[in-house]
């Protein structure tokens, strides 16, 4: 059986923030179809709207507030 993956990984765009501050946020996948007006990561962290980009796993330096908050036996979806 497949498991649904329920997370998806975001940081701030390039210029907004300073690199060190881009790290890589663990967000729940909106319930709706459209974007929503902020996403609250794991962590807690408000992210509006065009502020952020897409992951990849696998990239970039994880937020570990988010590592600690993330459910046993889950992992961010592709
Ligand atoms: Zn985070």
């Amino acid at each position: 059986m497949l498991r649904r993956l329920a997370f998806l990984l975001v940081r701030f765009r390039k210029g907004l923030v300073g690199e060190s501050q881009r790290t890589c946020h663990m967000v729940p996948i909106p319930a709706a179809d459209e974007v929503p007006e902020q996403l609250t990561a794991l962590c807690g962290l408000v992210i509006e709207r065009g502020t952020a980009e897409l992951v990849t796993p696998g990239e970039g330096m994880p937020c570990e507030a988010c590592l600690l908050c993330v459910p046993f036996g889950s992992s961010p979806t592709s």
